[in-house]
């Protein structure tokens, strides 16, 4: 402020606040003597009103009484402190509006702030966020964790990576769990301390575990139904086949008029073995049970000895067979990828219109794995709705629509879905109610 800007201006114009005015009525009057320091305002000749420290004292200069006012500008430094005060208010209000646990160490772990949720987290008493005595706060978070070690691990993670982001999830002795984040807080590129976030996740964590605990029973229920099934089967196969073996016999043997009952009592028992068969092999793959060969497969073989089985089948239902296969090769086992081929070539001759047609072809393909063979084996017959597509896959579903006098066991399908994953493949139709249906199956090429 300069000296000039206050000349030839009386006190009252220059000192502008009331209680100023009384004070210059006072000195005037010779009731005061003066001021040591006092803080205050005064207004510049431009009318800018500035902070200034005064002292006011009376002397004797040259013989005469004067009034000796010393002033010092303190406008910047007052600007500076209601910086830091706003600055201060914002980061207050915004630790306090978060729901999570905030610390903030510096580099030497010594506490530089927390909010209130931190302190209810850990139940730390109301006198440590005046204290901030590290030593105490630290020896109530270490007891805190179910683990004795745990914050001290926490805190090693940090001091060995100060400039990276952590997260983890810690027990605490009274059963509460807690998530923790350990970021960087930094200061012009240099990292200066660290700010650790906690939140509460106990329901999440208690959900988890239920979840868990559920899947646990699920699965041994299942593996325990597996294990049922497989060893059911086994009982069930011995007896029937006997039945069989015998009806056979008395086929050749016994008198005309039992024939066609025998020839009944046959069909019924395949029927049966046929579903006990794949009852087991659903068993078999559920329970992780089932050994696959994959190796090198010719396609073309493996149609034709498809077809081979199939053809009885299809004549019954007047169905003609066709294939155009190339001579592609698939890793596949070539067993199992029979048995799938004739699931999907007994379903198109069973599900068709009579005199209706199955074609099987094949082409190269892309997998996500790398290159693959699609083999396809399209039908004229009744067709899927579109709603029934997932249904398909699953085991025991017949779909609606499907003629009841057809034989069927609601697995063929189930099974194929299964050992087309297990050989790394992916199986998926494609239809039109009436018109008829294509089975799609993907291999990866050999
Ligand atoms: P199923 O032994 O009953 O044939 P699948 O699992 O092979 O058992 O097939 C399940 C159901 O899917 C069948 O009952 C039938 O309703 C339907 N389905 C399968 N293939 C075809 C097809 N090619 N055309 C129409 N419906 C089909």
């Amino acid at each position: 402020m300069r000296g000039q800007s206050l000349l030839g201006r009386t006190m009252l114009e220059i000192d502008t606040g009331l209680q100023e005015q009384f004070f210059w009525e006072e000195i005037r009057c010779g009731i005061s003597s003066g001021v040591p320091r006092l803080e205050g305002t005064i207004q510049t000749q431009r009318g800018l009103v500035r902070h200034v420290v005064k002292t006011v004292e009376r002397r004797t200069l040259g013989g005469r009484n004067r009034i000796v006012v010393t002033t010092r500008d303190i406008s910047t430094e007052r600007a500076v402190e209601e910086l830091a005060a706003r600055s201060a208010s914002l980061l207050a209000a915004t630790l306090e509006s978060t729901a999570d646990g905030l610390l903030v160490l510096d580099l030497g772990d010594r506490i530089q702030n927390f909010n209130r949720r931190f302190a209810a987290i850990f139940g730390l008493p109301p006198e440590l966020a005046t204290s901030r005595d590290t030593d105490v706060l630290f020896a109530r978070i270490r007891a805190a964790f179910a683990t004795p070690t745990a914050w001290d691990d926490a805190l090693a993670v940090g001091l060995k990576h100060p400039g990276t982001t952590h997260l983890q999830t810690l027990a605490l002795a009274d059963g509460r769990w807690l998530d923790y984040s350990l970021r960087p807080q930094s200061l012009r590129g240099q990292v200066i301390g660290q700010i650790w976030s906690f939140s509460e996740v106990t329901d999440r964590m208690r959900h988890e575990e239920a979840l868990l605990c559920a899947r646990d029973a699920a699965d041994s229920a299942n593996r325990a139904k597996s294990q049922f099934l497989s060893a059911m089967s086994h009982e069930l196969r011995t007896p029937l086949n006997a039945i069989l073996g015998f009806t056979q016999l008395l086929e050749f043997d016994g008198l005309p008029q039992q024939k066609e009952s025998l020839q009944t009592i046959r069909q019924a028992g395949e029927h049966l073995l046929a579903l006990i068969d794949e009852v087991l092999d659903l068993a078999r793959i559920e329970a992780g049970r089932i050994d696959l060969h994959i190796q090198q497969v010719q396609l073309t073989d493996v149609v034709q000895e498809a077809i081979a089985l199939t053809r009885p089948l299809a004549a019954q239902y007047d169905i003609t067979i066709q294939a155009n296969v190339g001579s592609h090769v698939v890793m596949a086992d070539p067993l199992r990828l029979r048995q799938i081929l004739i699931n999907l070539i007994s379903n198109a001759a069973k599900y068709n219109h009579r005199n209706g047609s199955v074609a099987i072809r094949s082409r190269a393909c892309s997998l996500a794995t790398g290159t693959g063979v699609a083999i396809e084996v399209a039908d004229t017959g009744i067709g899927i709705a579109e709603e029934d597509f997932d249904k398909l896959f699953q085991p025991f579903s017949r779909i609606g629509g499907t003629p009841s006098q057809v034989e069927g066991t609601g697995l063929g399908l189930a099974l194929v879905w299964r050992l087309i994953e297990l050989m790394r493949g992916k199986v998926r139709v494609e239809s039109v109610v009436g018109d008829g249906s294509r089975f799609i199956v993907e291999l990866p090429s050999g």
